[in-house]
């Protein structure tokens, strides 16, 4: 589905990405993990066109992404959730979720607001559909980031420390959604320092250090046995 060759990037002298090469299979859940500044953000971010790589390629479904890529097209197929919401705050949740939808791939109202209420209802928020950002708890605007994502019809979702600038009582109710999300055979590729989540939900965990993938493995073996003194070094952190 998402392929990634010896993929390589670059700020200035700082070399950010060194040859990641990575393929994720359709319905796969990978979980990202690594100590902070090596690459994580980044790596999610040239799938999205948000940073031009410098060498190697990635394709998504065979095509290679690059500068002629139509990105606003590919960012409907590939759905991002940063750590801020950024949900518009002039506009109410289901303006806010209807946006993408109406403006962007001009469907019909009538079609995508069932849609919008299926997805809201799901996550238990439809209630909430006129209320403005502000009026939610960040968990709520969390959520309604995803179902904003979703709305587009995403072949894949990345979700890049989605949590981590949650209050911990409201970490629970996303991760709910992702892992409901895991459950229903979307891809994903989820980066968190949520361990115990990285484990339950995660096919495969991926490992990077310092701008390369370090190893990847089960969560099962990742967890219990993981190879790298790096990795075990890691995980004795939140151990
Ligand atoms: P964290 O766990 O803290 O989020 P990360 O693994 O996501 O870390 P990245 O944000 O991908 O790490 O950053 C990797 C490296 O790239 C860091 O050394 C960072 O300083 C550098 N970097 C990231 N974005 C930029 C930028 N826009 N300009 C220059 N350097 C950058
Ligand atoms: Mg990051």
């Amino acid at each position: 589905l998402l392929e990634l060759n010896a993929v390589s990037k670059q700020f200035g002298q700082n070399q950010v990405l060194d040859g990641v090469s990575l393929a994720v299979n359709p319905g796969e859940v990978i979980v990202i993990l690594g100590p902070s500044g090596c690459g994580k953000s980044t790596l999610l971010r040239t799938l999205n066109g948000l940073e031009p790589i410098q060498g190697g390629e990635i394709r998504f479904y065979g095509q290679l992404l690059d500068a002629a890529t139509d990105w606003q097209r590919l960012r409907q197929r590939i759905g991002m959730v940063f750590q801020s919401y950024h949900l518009f705050p002039n506009l109410t949740v289901l303006e806010n979720v209807l946006l993408g939808p109406l403006q962007v791939q001009r469907r019909e109202r009538q079609e995508a607001l069932l849609q919008a209420e299926q997805l809201l209802t799901r996550i238990g928020l439809w209630e909430k559909r006129h209320a403005y950002p502000r009026e939610l708890s960040g968990g709520q605007q969390q959520r309604i980031a995803i179902v904003r994502a979703l709305c587009m019809n995403p072949q894949v979702m990345l979700f890049d420390e989605v949590t981590a600038a949650l209050d911990p009582e409201m970490v629970q109710e996303v991760l709910e959604v992702i892992r409901d999300l895991a459950g229903s055979g979307m891809t994903l590729l989820i980066v968190t320092h949520e361990l115990a989540f990285a484990q339950a939900v995660a096919d495969r965990i991926v490992f990077m250090e310092e701008g390369h993938i370090l190893e990847q493995a089960s969560p099962h073996q990742f967890f219990d046995n993981p190879r790298s003194q790096r990795a075990r070094q890691f995980l004795a952190k939140f151990s």
